[in-house]
């Protein structure tokens, strides 16, 4: 049996499901580990079953044993991982796609709706009976006609975009490259991401984060945006300069914002506690118990096929 160091706890039947294919190191406690302590218990292990909170940058790789040959993350992203300094170990690193896309691509609908409709303001005046009904009460923005800008049309951006259509939102997006027409179903293509912004009544974040995305939201291209776009990211953190943005919801260039995911989590910004149109959430795109059992149960694959047969399909680099 092949020895696997599970970095974070999984849901029960996941690791039922690890122990009888693996000599697995659990960690019942979920205790978040330091990169230190990651690299100290991965000696005489084959594998490591990571999670996004685990940060596998080039330093820490280069000090995992040799006998680790798959690092296999439990997320679609990989952010966390530097896949050139895995590969040159000759280490495979794998992520969990397809699995979570609906669930997240929930998350980032509810993000929209919670945004546009002040969704943050009605809890907080719900709660404190702070409220009447009246004509002019917490009108927000409906997203019917509206032009929703997706940047990363990908798996969980399509999903977001069909959503979106049946709520009469016309659907605008920038990719690297365009989509065959099928899986356009109608969205329009823009080559640049300031074409894009200049259409976004609602920006949609939905790449993943890399070299090329950190901060591709910023004091600039935030310029590029309508005057009073709402902005949502349900992608990383990373891809928003968080400094840009509140400043942009201060001046009022941006209306509400709409967000899951942050750099430095779960220490976010706190900028965007003290503004009530920030509608946000703490990480919780994949979080239901279909899509955590899914994603844990094909990271627990991945490393079954690897071991296997010397690949995998959801390998990364
Ligand atoms: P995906 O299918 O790979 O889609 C990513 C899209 O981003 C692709 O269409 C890609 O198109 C585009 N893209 C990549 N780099 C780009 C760039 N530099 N400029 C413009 N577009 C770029 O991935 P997915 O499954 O939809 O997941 C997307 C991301 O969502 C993940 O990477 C992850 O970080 C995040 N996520 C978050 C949660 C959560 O809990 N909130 C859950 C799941 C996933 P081109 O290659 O043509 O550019």
């Amino acid at each position: 049996m092949k020895k696997i160091l599970i970095t974070r706890k999984l849901l029960r039947e996941c690791e039922d499901k690890a122990a009888k294919i693996f000599e697995a190191s659990f960690n019942s406690n979920d205790e978040l580990y330091s990169q230190s302590k990651v690299i100290e218990m991965s000696k005489g292990y084959d594998g490591i079953l990571t999670s996004l909170t685990d940060k596998m940058d080039a330093e820490t790789i280069n000090k995992l044993p040799d006998t680790i040959k798959i690092l296999s993350n439990f997320a679609v992203g990989f952010g966390n991982i530097d896949l050139e300094a895995a590969k040159k170990r000759g280490i495979a690193v794998t992520n969990t796609p397809d699995v979570l896309t609906d669930a997240t691509a929930e998350i980032g609908i509810l993000l929209i709706l919670g945004a546009c409709r002040r969704a943050h303001e009605g809890i907080l005046d719900a709660k404190e009976s702070n409220w009447k009904w009246s004509a002019d009460y917490l009108i927000g923005k409906q997203l019917t006609g509206s032009r929703l800008g997706i940047l990363g049309m990908g798996r969980i951006g399509q999903k977001i975009a069909k959503i979106a259509k049946s709520l009469g939102m016309i659907i605008h997006y920038h990719n690297r490259s365009k989509l065959s027409n099928e899986k356009e179903d109608g969205a329009i293509y823009h080559d640049n991401l300031k074409d894009l912004l200049s259409v976004s009544d609602v920006l949609s974040v939905c790449c993943p984060a890399s070299k090329e995305t950190i901060d591709m939201i910023n004091k600039d291209t935030i310029e590029y945006l309508p005057k009073g776009a709402v902005v949502t990211n349900v992608a990383r953190g990373d891809i928003i300069d968080d400094e840009a943005l509140i400043d942009a919801l201060d001046r009022r260039k941006v209306y509400a914002v709409g967000l899951d995911v942050y750099k430095n989590e779960p220490n976010l910004n706190p900028g965007y506690l003290k503004h009530k149109s920030a509608f946000i959430l703490p990480h919780l795109g994949s979080a239901t118990k279909e899509t955590r059992t899914a994603m844990a149960n094909l990271a627990i694959d991945n490393i079954d096929e690897f071991f296997k047969t010397g690949n995998c399909t959801n390998k990364v680099n």
